[in-house]
């Protein structure tokens, strides 16, 4: 039986990914999508070969799907969320889930109620290099973790330079968009939580109405290790990379924190360096694989929505501490904390 989705906004990135991840899958189909402007939503159809528009979340949930994948902007997704679960529809939701951890929290309880699966977009998850980089730490190839760095500086495409760098509103700002990725990726391939952050922003010239376009942390995880992440929006010519340092090993990952299955890692030991192979499979087509798979009962999205709690409650943590100049606790059940 396929799954029938429904598109809730007529986004970029399910323009540019999760159409044709969707449709990579043989049991995925996509039924509608929806805009909250009646001629964006059926321009976007038409533009994407989608059977029908709707202008209304209520259009949509009332419409043959069993599944949305949510993709509007960051301040909507907790009632489009609670309103998908409360109409029994599975829900991906683009991360990060939402504005708020307590929001966060909110939306996985109802999921849970609901008896519906909910996962978090964190597409780095699925790429091959990270799913590498974890193997070889848990298999004890680099001996013990002691620190991680993450290279996640980039620049902001000109056409996503609307509300990330214009609205607080809608959620914007190179946290809620970059750092909610790379705490998420440090959890999965350190196999790790982190306790707590320090953390560093900045306006570099590119985001206004106080927001940020670049940002620094600093991680401290419940085994011990200590991370860096830095995050930016305004680094033309900045290569991105994952670094973790062992007591018998390093592992460093170039060009890995990205949209695309490219990319390499290198493990380096006494014995010499060695680069490891990964498979290279679409990210975004994995995520849905895993998603289909949990729908049927199969084990758990790639990233779920308790996933999604931890990234977004590090993120916050990291904007408390950019506020308050302190070291912020971070707890998925209680939020961040100085
Ligand atoms: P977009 O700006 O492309 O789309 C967001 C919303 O903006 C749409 O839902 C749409 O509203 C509205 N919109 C789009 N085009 C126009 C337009 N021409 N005029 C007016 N409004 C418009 O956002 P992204 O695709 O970049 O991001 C969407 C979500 O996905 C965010 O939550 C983001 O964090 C996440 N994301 C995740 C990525 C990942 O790899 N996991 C990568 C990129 C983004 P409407 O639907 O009402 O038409």
């Amino acid at each position: 039986m396929s799954v029938r989705w429904g598109l809730v906004g007529a986004s970029t990135i399910a323009r540019q990914f999760m159409i044709n991840a969707i449709r990579a899958q043989s049991d995925g189909e996509i039924a509608a999508v929806m805009s909250s402007s009646p001629e964006r939503a059926t321009a976007y159809a038409r533009e994407n070969g989608i059977p029908a528009a709707v202008s209304t979340l209520d259009a949509l949930l009332k419409s043959d799907i069993d599944a949305v994948y949510i993709s509007t902007t960051n301040e909507l997704h907790l009632e489009q969320a609670l309103a998908a679960a409360r109409a029994g529809k599975h829900v991906l939701c683009e991360k990060p889930l939402a504005l708020t951890s307590a929001d966060a929290r909110t939306m996985v309880a109802a999921a849970r109620a609901a008896g519906i699966v909910l996962g978090t977009n964190h597409h780095l998850r699925n790429a091959g290099a990270h799913r590498a980089m974890r193997e070889a730490i848990a298999a004890g190839r680099i001996g013990k973790p002691i620190a991680a760095r993450v290279f996640h500086s980039v620049y902001l495409p000109e056409n996503l330079q609307g509300w990330r760098i214009t609205k607080p509103e809608a959620g914007g700002g190179v946290v809620l968009d970059i750092t909610v990725h790379d705490a998420d990726t440090l959890r999965f391939v350190l196999g790790d939580d982190p306790l707590e952050v320090s953390a560093l922003t900045q306006s570099a010239g590119m985001a206004g109405s106080g927001l940020e376009d670049g940002a620094m942390c600093i991680w401290r995880f419940k085994s011990g290790v200590i991370a860096q992440s830095h995050e930016g929006f305004t680094t033309k010519f900045a290569d991105t990379g994952f670094e973790v340092h062992g007591s018998d090993g390093s592992l460093i990952a170039s060009n890995v924190m990205t949209q695309k299955p490219v990319g390499s890692v290198m493990l380096r030991t006494a014995k010499g360096e060695e680069q490891l192979s990964f498979d290279r499979e679409d990210l975004y087509s994995r995520s849905l694989r895993q998603f289909h798979a949990a729908i049927r009962g199969e084990g758990q999205p790639s990233a779920t929505g308790e996933d999604g709690i931890w990234s977004l409650t590090a993120a916050e943590a990291a904007l408390q501490s950019a506020n308050s100049g302190k070291v912020v606790k971070i707890d998925p059940k209680l939020g961040s904390m100085n």
